[in-house]
């Protein structure tokens, strides 16, 4: 069991891109590990390798309530090969302590990615509930792309990050959402 040091907003890992996975290795799972045990310290929903400063396409959700068991998901080398609708809804990061805001997301994903055996299977999350959220939040994360690039006010969303003593939105990474756009207007 190790709970690692989560990088918080401003610090340059976060920002840089995530290398694939050749091999599912006793490292990787190790790794799956550090991240399962970190975001269960800090009560998040998930956790992806570069928030702890590792660079590999990794992440891991769980969206189970207190009162229900455990249920994790590990997602190596994830792509998102189907998204559709979309939904505003508020939403936070461990990155991001204590701070929240209006952000878009798509309502349904399906997501191919390998399992901690190294076996691929393609998941499914619907409806814009919470899986669907963490899912395209967390593979953001492997890109560099941060929850605030998606961010419904640019405007409110400083506020928000002011009050917690973080920096403010990058107004160049702010990410292209015409698509998500269109969508959110249908
Ligand atoms: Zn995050």
């Amino acid at each position: 069991m190790a709970v690692k040091r989560v990088l918080q907003y401003g610090e340059k890992s976060l920002r840089e891109p995530s290398k694939e996975v050749h091999k599912v290795s006793k490292k990787i799972h190790e790794l799956v590990q550090d991240l399962l045990d970190t975001m269960y310290a800090k009560n998040g929903v998930g956790m992806a390798a570069p928030q702890i400063g590792v660079n590999y396409r990794v992440f891991v959700v769980d969206v189970s309530k207190n009162d229900e068991p455990l249920n994790p998901h590990v997602f190596i080398n994830p792509k998102i090969i189907k998204k559709s609708g979309a939904v505003i809804a508020q939403e936070g990061c461990i990155s991001f302590p204590e701070a929240y805001t209006d952000v878009k997301r798509y309502s349904n994903v399906t997501v191919k990615a390998l399992d901690i055996n190294g076996r691929a299977f393609i998941l499914e999350a619907k409806d814009g509930e919470l899986l669907s959220r963490a899912i395209q939040h967390e593979y953001d994360h492997l890109d560099g792309i941060l929850f605030i690039d998606h961010c419904v006010n640019r405007f409110e969303t400083d506020k928000v990050l002011a009050e917690h003593n973080l920096p403010p939105v990058e107004p160049e990474k702010l990410a292209d959402d015409s698509e998500l756009d269109k969508e959110l207007n249908k």
